[in-house]
């Protein structure tokens, strides 16, 4: 992925974040990315990439089925299901960061951060056995 260096984003208290084929690191956290850190992010940067083609997918039944430039909103389908995640875990949680902490998503990127191999060895779509635990 292609690292940009900025301090707009992601919002501060953040350190990085992945929006495919880019990962933007803010400058006055750049200090605190590290290896860890980009491999969480390269596992973002894996979900991303396989809930685009399965978004484009959706697009284009939805597109071939009369539904019009919405189609499109399928596309970006990771961030719909991040977003509609962290609001269902934050019903249960009551608690924001907890919330976060506990997006399928997530769970899979934090649990395999250290894990030097995983991204080589890692199976299309695992975060889908993250949302129940
Ligand atoms: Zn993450």
């Amino acid at each position: 992925m292609k690292k940009i260096y900025n301090n707009i984003f992601p919002v501060k208290r953040f350190t990085s974040m992945v929006i495919w084929p880019f990962l933007f690191i803010r400058k006055d956290r750049a200090w605190a990315f590290n290896t860890i850190g980009e491999r969480h992010e390269g596992t973002h940067g894996r979900q991303q990439k396989e809930m685009l083609v399965v978004g484009a997918i959706i697009a284009a039944v939805l597109a071939a089925a009369g539904c019009g430039w919405w189609s499109l909103l399928a596309i970006p389908l990771f961030f719909w299901w991040y977003g509609i995640e962290w609001l269902v875990r934050l019903c249960i949680y009551r608690n924001m960061m907890t919330a976060y902490k506990n997006i399928s998503l997530e769970r899979e990127a934090y649990a395999n951060q250290y894990d030097l191999m995983y991204l080589d060895r890692r199976d299309a779509f695992a975060w889908i056995r993250y949302i129940k635990q």
